[in-house]
Formats: C-alpha cells, structure tokens, sequence
C-alpha cells in the first residue's frame, strides 16, 4: 500500500489474494526466505507508452498504452490487452496479477501479464480502430513475441482488433503466428477460442454443482455482460439445459422469463456492434431496463457475473442472496467486491473464483499457441474436449488444495493455493 498508494484495483487483488494464502507459509517456510511475496507482487517488467493515432477529422489524439509482464517463472507471459476509458496502472496490474495463477491452474506453462490502453472504441469508425491498433502494435512489438510474451483479447479487443494487431506485427517483424492469440481461423486462429472463457465458465459451474450434489440442468441463471464472456456462457448453459434470463451492458439490462434468444443477442452485439435496448426491440418478450442488472429483483438459483470488475458490491450481494442464489460463479475479472466474497461465504453460497472459473479462455489460447508451434489446427471436438478437461482438473485441484490446506469446500482459497504454490515451487527452482 505504501509503494503503491493510488492503485486500489491492485491492492485490492493482492490482498484478497493473501487473505487466502497464510496456511501455505506455515508448512512451507522456505517461501518466507525466499521473499516469494514481494517478488510475485512486483511486475518483472511494466511497459507505459504513447498510442497517437489520427482519427477521422483528420486530428491526432494520443492515448496511453501499457503493457505490465508480472511473472514468467513458469512459461512466457502470457495475458489480455484491454481497451476501455478506465484502463490505468492499477487495473492492468491487478488484471496481470491474478493472470499469474489463473495460467498456473490451467497446467500448461504459462507466465501472467495483461496489457491495454485507455483507448475508447465506443463510436470509433473501423478505420479509427485499426489506426489506433497499428500505433498501439507499433511500439509494444519491441516487447513481445512467441516465446517471451504472448497478448490475447479482453474487453474492448475482440477478433477484428486481434486482426489489426496482428498485421502491424507481421508488417515489422515477420509471420509468427504465435505471437497473438484469439487469431481468426484463416490465419492460424484456433477453433473454440472465441466460446472457451464462456464455455468453460459453464464447465466449471456445472463441476462446482455436481461436487454438492446438484447439476446446471433445469437451473435459472442471471447473468452479466454481453461480450464474449457472457454470449457463449449464455449458450453453453442453455445447451446444458439451464434457463438464462439476462443480459446487460453498460447502460442497461434485459429480463426475459423466456430465456434469452442467442442468436439475436449475436447478430446485435457482434454483428450490428449495438446495445441491449437494440436486443430489446427485437425480442418481443424481453423487459429492457436502465442500470444494473444486480439491482433486478427476480428470483433466480444462479449468478455469473461476466461483465467488469467490482459490479457487485455488498449490498447487491444481498439482493443475489435474497433474490435465490446458491451459487456464483465469476466470468469477469474480480466482479465482486471483498465484502460481497464474504457475504455469499457467510450465506453458505457456493462461490467459484474468478481466476479459476474464467480460465477457459487463456487455457484455449494456449493450445492455440501449441497448434501454431505444430503448424496444425486441431478440431473444435478436439479443443473443446480438451478445454472441458482443463476446467474440471483445475476444480479438481482447487479442491484437493483446500483440503490439503485446512479450508475444505473454500474454492477461493484452494483455486489461489493450487496456483501459487507451483509458481513459488517455480521461482525457488529457478534461483534468486
Ligand atoms: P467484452 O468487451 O466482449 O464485453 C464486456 C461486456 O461487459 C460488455 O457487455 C460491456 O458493456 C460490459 N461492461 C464493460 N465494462 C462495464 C462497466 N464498467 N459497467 C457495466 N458493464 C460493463 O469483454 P469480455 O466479455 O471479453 O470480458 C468481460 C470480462 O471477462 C472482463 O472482466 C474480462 O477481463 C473477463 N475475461 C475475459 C476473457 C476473454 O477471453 N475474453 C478471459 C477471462 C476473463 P458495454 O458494451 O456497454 O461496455
């Protein structure tokens, strides 16, 4: 806090993160000499640069553009670049932090980083994002590339953006595929990459349920968001049976009983690039309505909050409690806040974390990254049925390290051990 005083996002990841981990010290002091803490909550590296770019008028604008690599111990840095007007040093790294043991868990050898600008894409012309995209590649490829540091998508940076970067990429320094991940197919994207973070949301859900006893099928979910997270989970619960009654975006949400309709929320959000209002008028059975979704009063037994950090705080942590809920699981990045953690804890809610339950998407990636080193693509079964497996072995271990560690049934804290303790073991191998 001292070193940091103005970045509350990322003292805030770190310290719900250490809440969770004191039990580790006790069996496992050598980490304490080692000073593991303080050097997996210092960035190896942090990159701020200047993003000028023209928009269509003709006038140069200039934005900031980060690029924070936290910690390669056990693979090469590997994380999203986000393009929203609240992205700053704070959320980077906090984003960044928690992409450290989010890539552990999944078990492939992966290191955390996250990177973005302040850049708005609401609005901008095709034209504009890819200007501003070609001044953004342009200086963070002197950082990056297939075996040191390998960007992705997060909110605002989606398959036309990833397109664009990587065209500036190839333009400087040559075709490697391996550089970027979230590629479209015809250039060495992978199959199931746009579904995974969504798809294996709902993997893990359906895993975090049946370990109690219950299942996703015949559930009625609220859900957050509706970006990419939040389209394909929509889908991939209504595929298990489940019933998803919402959708939202910055300005406001729908409720439909009926379930939301996919391939409209589709065709306005990735196709015509609109607003919930838009999916509103198209859905005739569907209530559009200014706010946040986690103010809605309706009854509901599951929350997947999969739109941004901190849009749960306390008090609609009560409202999901009263409103039904027995279990939540995060697509967002950090979507609750501390005291709705420990609202939905005390309530006796199952609560699967976001670095665990939204790991679907760098895991993807990841094989992506495999397909491309190989020269193959490999089918959308195959990496599907792979992902599925990665999702369920990671709650797997979540479990099995909260045992271990004297917090049964604590996903939180089994997801942030299981990913700790390999990067520490990592670090230790490596030498100071
Ligand atoms: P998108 O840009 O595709 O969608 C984001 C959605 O969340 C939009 O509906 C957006 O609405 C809404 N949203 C964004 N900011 C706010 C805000 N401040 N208040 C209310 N709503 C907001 O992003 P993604 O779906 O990719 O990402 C969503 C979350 O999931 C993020 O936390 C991201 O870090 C996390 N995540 C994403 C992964 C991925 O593979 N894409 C992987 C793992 C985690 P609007 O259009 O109005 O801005």
């Amino acid at each position: 806090k001292q070193r940091d005083p103005n970045q509350p996002e990322f003292q805030e990841a770190v310290g719900n993160f250490l809440k969770t981990i004191t039990p580790v010290f006790e069996k496992h002091p050598e980490y304490i000499k080692a000073n593991i803490l303080a050097r997996l909550t210092e960035p190896e590296r942090a990159i701020q640069f200047q993003v000028p770019w023209q928009d269509d008028q003709g006038t140069m604008q200039v934005n900031r553009g980060f690029r924070v690599q936290f910690n390669s111990a056990i693979g090469p840095y590997k994380g999203g670049l986000r393009l929203h007007p609240s992205v700053n040093l704070s959320i980077v790294k906090f984003l960044g932090f928690e992409q450290i043991f989010k890539n552990s868990l999944t078990g492939l050898p992966i290191g955390g980083a996250k990177g973005g600008s302040d850049f708005n894409p609401k609005g901008k012309s095709d034209a504009e994002i890819m200007r501003f995209c070609q001044s953004f590649m342009t200086e963070l490829q002197k950082y990056i590339g297939p075996d040191l540091d390998v960007p992705a998508g997060d909110i605002g940076v989606g398959g036309r953006e990833i397109g664009y970067l990587y065209g500036q990429y190839k333009r400087l320094r040559g075709s490697e595929r391996g550089v970027l991940t979230g590629k479209g197919l015809s250039y060495g994207g992978s199959l199931a990459r746009t579904e995974a973070t969504g798809y294996g949301l709902i993997y893990y859900t359906d895993a975090m349920l049946q370990a109690n006893g219950d299942a996703i099928n015949g559930k009625k979910i609220l859900v957050s968001g509706a970006g990419n997270v939040a389209i394909y989970a929509i889908q991939k619960a209504q595929q298990r049976g489940a019933k998803v009654i919402s959708a939202s975006d910055s300005n406001g949400y729908v409720i439909d009983e009926n379930g939301i309709d996919v391939d409209v929320l589709k065709q306005v959000k990735e196709v015509e690039r609109g607003r919930m209002s838009d999916y509103a008028a198209k859905v005739p059975t569907a209530e559009y309505h200014e706010g946040s979704v986690w103010d809605a009063d309706v009854q509901y037994d599951i929350a997947l909050p999969c739109a941004t950090q901190n849009e749960i705080d306390a008090d609609r942590a009560a409202r999901v409690i009263k409103n039904g809920a027995k279990a939540v699981a995060e697509g967002a990045n950090m979507p609750s806040t501390p005291d709705a953690i420990a609202a939905y804890q005390k309530a006796g809610l199952l609560y699967g974390p976001a670095k665990a339950a939204n790991a679907g998407g760098v895991a993807v990636s990841a094989l992506e990254m495999s397909q491309n080193s190989r020269r193959l693509s490999d089918s959308f079964e195959t990496v599907d049925g792979e992902l599925k497996d990665i999702m369920e072995t990671l709650f797997a271990n979540s479990v099995a390290a909260a045992k271990e560690y004297g917090e049964d049934g604590n996903y939180l804290a089994g997801a942030n051990i299981a990913g700790f303790t390999k990067v520490a073991d990592a670090m230790l191998a490596q030498g100071w």
